[in-house]
């Protein structure tokens, strides 16, 4: 091998050095927020590649973010160029996908399947309980299909579901689970759920196959591992191996990183229990720990630490510092939520300007979406640019899913969700018991949904009356035409187009006189727009390619580009539900961003795994975060508190925590008493900016009414956003660091004038200008003898900043 460059280990202590030489047996390393675990995965990468002899197409990286994946390519591909393409790094459920469609013909199903999403399973849920007779009160679609969620997660199958329901609901959702997975699968579709558990059936039912991606995969490389669900886990074992094959192939080199005590989705069926498993499955595994922080100070580490000790039965880290005490933590109780973010906002102006911070060194937390409303529009009314991370996000919006839906329609003919979901809208006069009566039909006859508009049509359904059958006809009519243009090869832009003017979707919005009617306008020409550059980007770089791929294999399993296929699984990728902002912020959106940046905005659970100089922790009220529903709950409570800890280790430099007395929930106004997180911070390390009227001795506690609140929370706290309507940034275009970033650095590149490029097909280059931001941003850049070219910077991008 190569020697190795001094710049991979000089800048790593002694224990993050043993964990990137390691060499042979699986490895996990455990150890606190800001020790360098990212660090050592993305090192790791580079090490093997340069000291190692590993191909890069033998790598495979799983990262819970975008960020972290697009961070890890960068870095690679400043050492070994253009090869690092050929590298996966990926979120699992990418991986899943590009697997499931390779391997679409093993597991006898399309390759073309559509991908469903929280929403389209729920509704899915809301058709099988209706047939099922379910009484919705007390098997709502939500419980139901969070159930399914949590079978699919441990690999329960619809039969050992059944077989091991303990309760009456636990026997009636295992019905449902049967008959959502049938639908499902007669849908052509799976949903996120069944990505991981198919494609770990995929390995255990077809050994050949599970052999040929290990033979691929020599190195597997999972970050934020405790956050990993069994399904998951078990797709990596499997993926890796415990032991040689029948043919001789060894176990391939795993690589574990993560924190018990930052695992933060439990409610998704992630469990720390996968530690232990690793421990058991994998017995000669070596286990390093890291404890030095290099990210905080002392005082904001301090906190961190005296939080989480209050959690009971963890092993006790000793994490430290050297970066010394720093400043203390700023305290405030504001009157209310408007003065909380009063006082949030200006915080940062000052800080701004004393250029003590730029905003893009600032992110503000909150427990839940709903809570950023308040936030955005004093931002908005000071001027202060923002980005708001998730929320009502573009592609969550009505009128963007119904045009979606024609499009996966016109893909995936069976996809029966989309096709309920666009057979009245825009209204053409198949009323519900139409529907009614052709879903019964498909029933009976046990066909598809869309083989029962077939027969509506030719009259085989005697129940429908003639009106509804002609306008069955005119809707099918309606797709077959759409269904040739992308037959003829159409633009995705131009099929979108066209789907909005026959269907008559777009006249009806502009004959609107609902002013709400005008953003879904500027919200569909959005979509048509992202199609557009979408096109208008693969065909770019088809052209310039010779059409050939520089990568290793050939890409089965990867629509092709610029395709319908393509452009829905950039979609439902890119929307799905854990959004991740790039930190260091800078003028990507409709934002008015400056060369300051943005400061950014987001839940805490959006926050893992980032880092900011200064951070704002808000509401820390009981009821609020702890959030209501932990409250006498130890576990819940346990995992609120691991949120906080991941709150406080994000900050850097200076860290705020503040709380309302009274914050308006559900339209009431509720006094709220202290975060027990806010006590359970040492009172040494705390400057309070603002305290209580007499610090917490008349406590609203006990005034506080909590049986007046509807609902979980979580819910109501969407529905209230939805409502709210008005977001400066919410739109997110493709890979905006979603997962969506599958296997080329698809995450937005935030270039500037003189950046240094390598792109896979033009090879080094300087970015002369830019324009544009968000899902429009463009770069102009020299390649030297291969010419000066624009790009798009948002898609599948296979560029990277050097
Ligand atoms: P988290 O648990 O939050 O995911 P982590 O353990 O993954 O944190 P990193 O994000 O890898 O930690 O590192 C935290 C910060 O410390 C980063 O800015 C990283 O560059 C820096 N860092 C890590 N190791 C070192 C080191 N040996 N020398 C200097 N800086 C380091
Ligand atoms: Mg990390």
């Amino acid at each position: 091998a190569a020697p190795v460059p001094a710049e991979l280990l000089d800048d790593l202590n002694p224990a993050q050095r043993a964990a990137v030489e390691h060499h042979g047996r699986p490895l996990l390393v455990v150890a606190g927020a800001g020790s360098g675990k990212t660090r050592v995965l993305t090192r790791r990468i580079a090490y093997l590649l340069a000291a190692r002899d590993v191909h890069p197409g033998q790598i495979l990286a799983i990262t819970f973010t975008n960020k972290a994946a697009a961070e890890m390519r960068e870095r690679v591909a400043g050492l070994v160029g253009r090869r690092a393409g050929a590298m996966w790094v990926s979120t699992f459920h990418s991986m899943c996908v590009r697997l499931l469609r390779r391997e679409a013909k093993t597991l006898e199903m399309t390759s073309n399947f559509s991908i469903y999403d929280a929403d389209d399973s729920r509704r899915l849920m809301t058709l099988v309980g209706r047939d099922l007779d379910l009484d919705p009160k007390r098997y709502s679609a939500r419980a139901l299909t969070a159930h399914v969620s949590n079978w699919k997660n441990e690999l329960i199958d619809p039969e050992d579901a059944a077989a091991s329901a303990a309760s009456d609901f636990e026997r009636k959702a295992a019905d449902a689970y049967r008959e959502y997975q049938r639908r499902l699968a007669q849908a052509g579709a799976m949903d996120f759920d069944d990505l991981i558990m198919r494609t770990v059936e995929l390995f255990q039912a077809f050994p050949d196959v599970a052999e040929h991606y290990r033979r691929r995969f020599r190195h597997v490389l999972v970050d934020e591992y405790q956050d990993t669900n069994h399904a998951q886990y078990t797709l990596v074992r499997e993926l890796v191996g415990t032991a040689p094959t029948e043919t001789g192939v060894a176990p391939s080199e795993l690589c574990v990183v993560g924190d018990a005590d930052q695992s933060i989705y439990a409610f998704r069926g992630a469990t720390i229990r996968n530690i232990e498993e690793f421990e058991r499955d994998f017995p000669d595994a070596r286990t390093i720990l890291l404890e030095q922080n290099y990210r905080s100070t002392q005082t904001i580490l301090s906190a961190a630490n005296a939080v989480i000790a209050r959690n009971p039965g963890r092993r006790d880290k000793r994490l430290w510092t050297d970066a010394g005490d720093g400043e203390r933590i700023v305290g405030y109780v504001a009157d209310n939520e408007h003065d909380e973010a009063a006082f949030v906002a200006g915080e940062i102006d000052a800080l701004a300007d004393r250029g003590e911070a730029t905003y893009s060194d600032v992110a503000v937390f909150y427990r839940t979406n709903n809570q950023s409303r308040v936030f955005e529009e004093i931002f908005i009314r000071l001027g202060l640019p923002y980005r708001v991370v998730g929320g009502v996000r573009f592609y969550e919006r009505k009128e963007v899913r119904d045009a979606l839906a024609y499009l996966r329609v016109l893909a995936n003919p069976e996809d029966t969700v989309s096709l309920r979901r666009i057979l009245n809208v825009p209204k053409r006069g198949i009323g519900d018991r139409a529907e009614a009566v052709v879903a019964t039909h498909a029933e009976r006859e046990r066909i598809s949904f869309a083989a029962a508009l077939r027969d509506a049509v030719e009259g085989r359904i005697p129940l429908l009356n003639t009106r509804s059958q002609k306008a069955v006809g005119g809707f099918v009519e309606l797709l077959d035409g759409l269904r040739e243009l992308v037959d003829e090869g159409a633009d995705v832009a131009d099929v979108l187009e066209a789907v909005l003017d026959r269907t008559g979707y777009r006249a009806e919005l502009e004959e609107s006189k609902d002013p709400q009617d005008a953003s879904r306008l500027e919200n569909l020409d959005e979509l048509v727009t992202v199609a557009r550059e979408f096109t208008e980007f693969a065909q770019t770089v088809l052209a310039e390619s010779g059409a050939e791929d520089a990568g290793d294999e050939p890409e089965a399993g990867v629509p092709e580009p610029g395709s319908l296929p393509a452009f829905l699984e950039r979609v439902s990728l890119v929307a799905d539900a854990d959004s991740i902002p790039s930190p260091d912020g800078g003028a990507d959106g409709a934002d008015g961003g400056t060369d300051q940046g943005v400061v950014t905005l987001m839940t805490v659970h959006t926050a893992k795994g980032l880092e900011y100089p200064v951070v704002f922790c808000t509401g820390w009220e009981d009821g609020v975060f702890p959030h209501l529903r932990a409250l006498g709950e130890p576990k819940e409570l346990a995992e609120e508190r691991r949120l906080a800890y991941v709150a406080i280790t994000r900050a850097q430099r200076r860290l705020y925590v503040s709380r309302a007395l009274v914050r308006t929930a559900w339209g009431q106004p509720m006094s709220n008493p202290a975060s027990r997180f806010l006590d359970e911070i040492p009172e040494e390390l705390l400057d309070w900016r603002r305290q209580a009227p007499s610090r917490d001795s008349g406590s609203p506690r006990a005034a506080t009414t909590w049986g007046r609140r509807p609902g979980t929370g979580a819910d109501s706290a969407q529905a209230g956003l939805a409502a709210g309507g008005m977001r400066t940034t919410s739109f997110q275009g493709f890979g905006t660091g979603r997962r969506g970033d599958a296997w080329k650095s698809t995450v937005a590149l935030k270039l500037d004038v003189g950046d240094r490029v390598n792109h896979d097909k033009y090879g080094l280059g300087t970015v002369v200008a830019t324009e544009g931001a968000g899902p429009r941003a463009t770069a102009t850049i020299d390649f030297g003898s291969a010419g000066t070219v624009r790009l798009m910077l948002i898609g599948s991008v296979p560029m990277v900043k050097l």
